[in-house]
């Protein structure tokens, strides 16, 4: 075992690098030990070397911010008097601003969902018939649940249930789409989204189910709903990769996304099967315009960046909402995102003050979990689009400097695997 000299090193790691271009540090390093069992090599000094050669993005220089505007004509007073949304700058884009003075553990506002894809043991429970396929919330025998509208003779049996008659008519903006009764194709999309454990990609369905049926029942709802879609923050996954792929050493499952791609195309617009698209017919009575159609389902510039604006704006537990999706990320929150009414389990949203608030300071939220180190909130918030530079990390980064002085080294000590599963569990990040 030797250390190689820094010319073989170097020569080394940029063969490997341009054979395959798209491995992240962690990686490449993996390959360049295997393909020379006799050099000793530390992982930090693969990653100088790339980094200097300029092999790989070095971090905090290079970095993909996301696109977002004001929703025009949105009427926040129904959900409080107290903040008003503000654009900032292209940096930090939209943001909400307190107009009132708040208190601290004051319920500012609630609000519930434009669309849920709850987390996996709720969905679970949806599937079993236990939860309520609209709203999530466990079913308590109160004799008020009715089952989905489908005819249960079908051979697609429809295991939904609802609390009562308001959440059946309320999931009417979703559920025949997504129904394995009354659209058979969905099963599979829903399927592949829960094996992979993939919440963006069911939320993202979940929307565009609730376009598809507005568009023949409600124009003025699809007018309203699409200014909210398009006005959120958006970035491309591939962006997101781009941001966080060299911190966080993973690689992009392309070939998940082209399967979710396909998947989403066959539920909405072409069943591969002649019963599937028979019933599929019977529910869509009008298509949306090919210019919608491709908005939402061109591989690139519509799948890709309709799945990264879901990772951007769904809160943790799945839901996406009108106005908390405004609020942006500091490490030191004023503001905690509550679930406090069993009766609407995941779905419906309380935010509370945790500090007083100023009229003129913003209400900001935590993105990951504040307890996390220095070094792995930055790292997880680069899939954000953003260093995080908040009060909290300007503090902190003075320490962190002193223990890793270049930021190449930012990394160590996080367990990246441990955060890659965490990542993928918790945001339905692929
Ligand atoms: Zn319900
Ligand atoms: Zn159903
Ligand atoms: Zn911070």
């Amino acid at each position: 075992m030797a250390s190689p000299a820094e010319e073989d090193l170097k020569k080394a790691l940029s063969d490997l690098k341009s054979q395959n271009p798209s491995l992240g540090i962690p990686k490449i390093h993996a390959l360049l030990l295997a393909s020379h069992p006799d050099w000793t090599v530390s992982e930090k000094r693969t990653r100088k070397i790339l980094q200097s050669q300029g092999l790989v993005q070095s971090g905090q220089s290079s970095i993909i911010v996301p696109t977002s505007r004001l929703i025009s004509g949105l009427d926040v007073k129904k959900w409080t008097t107290k903040v008003e949304p503000r654009y900032f700058d292209k940096r930090r884009g939209k943001g909400l601003v307190a107009v009132e003075p708040i208190s601290e553990g004051e319920l500012i506002w609630k609000e519930d969902p434009l669309v849920l894809a709850p987390e996996w043991d709720y969905f679970d429970k949806q599937v079993r018939g236990v939860a309520c396929w609209h709203c999530s919330t466990p079913l308590q025998h109160t004799g008020l649940e009715v089952p989905c509208r489908a005819d249960g003779s079908s051979a697609n049996y429809c295991p939904a249930r609802f609390c009562n008659r308001l959440c059946l008519v309320r999931s009417d903006k979703t559920h025949a789409l997504l129904c394995p009764a009354q659209n058979p194709a969905s099963s599979k999309l829903l399927r592949y989204a829960r094996d992979k454990q993939w919440l963006a990609l069911y939320a993202y369905a979940q929307v565009i189910a609730r376009f598809i049926l507005e568009n023949q029942n409600d124009a003025a709802a699809l007018k309203e709903d699409l200014e909210v879609v398009r006005s959120f923050a958006q970035i491309g996954m591939e962006e997101r990769f781009r941001n966080s792929a060299a911190v966080l050493g993973q690689e992009p499952d392309r070939e998940a996304w082209k399967r979710g791609h396909e998947l989403l195309v066959q539920t909405f617009f072409d069943p591969p099967t002649a019963d599937g698209k028979k019933k599929l017919k019977k529910i869509i009575r009008k298509p949306l315009s090919p210019e919608l159609e491709k908005e939402l389902l061109d591989y690139d510039t519509g799948f890709l960046s309709g799945i990264g604006l879901m990772n951007l704006n769904l809160e943790n537990h799945g839901g996406l909402y009108v106005l908390h999706s405004h609020m942006n990320h500091s490490c030191q929150p004023n503001v905690s995102v509550r679930h406090l009414d069993p009766r609407t389990a995941l779905s419906r949203i309380f935010m509370v003050a945790k500090t007083d608030i100023a009229p003129g300071e913003e209400l900001v939220v935590s993105y990951v979990d504040p307890n996390m180190s220095y070094n792995r909130r930055q790292a997880e918030l680069r899939q954000w689009g953003f260093n995080c530079t908040c009060p909290r990390c300007l503090e902190q980064a003075k320490d962190a400097k002193v223990a890793a002085p270049a930021h190449g080294e930012a990394r160590e000590g996080l367990d990246i695997g441990e955060l890659e599963r965490e990542l993928k569990l918790g945001l339905g990040v692929m």
